[in-house]
């Protein structure tokens, strides 16, 4: 399943982090998840509650915080909203995705001894 190789890889990032800063202990995790990132949060909160358990995550939260998909204009920058045709109502240009296809581990909360 795709949401347990996305736990994996957070989990060794946190875990470098964590040896990085010499930290006892990890308190919360904080992760965007876009709207468009294919990305199930129910399966991804399944997934690090079955892997965080002989990490140093074992006591740590993860909070997922979801990111809105947003276009713009690749021409002028203009924000083009959702629900119309994904085209510049100026440029003509086809609407270009800014945001929202991010998994992004944004913060880790630990404790440094
Ligand atoms: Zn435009």
């Amino acid at each position: 399943m795709h949401e347990y190789s996305i736990v994996q890889a957070l989990l060794g990032q946190v875990e470098r982090h964590a040896r990085d800063h010499h930290a006892s202990a990890v308190h919360r995790l904080h992760v965007s998840i876009g709207e468009l990132s294919g990305v199930e949060v129910e399966l991804l909160e399944t997934a690090y509650d079955t892997f965080r358990e002989r990490s140093i995550c074992a006591a740590a939260e993860l909070e997922i915080h979801p990111v809105a998909a947003l276009w713009t204009c690749p021409g002028c920058a203009r924000e083009i909203p959702r629900g119309t045709a994904l085209r510049c109502s100026d440029c003509g240009l086809p609407a270009r995705l800014t945001r929202g296809d991010e998994i992004v581990l944004d913060r880790i909360e630990m404790e440094v001894a």
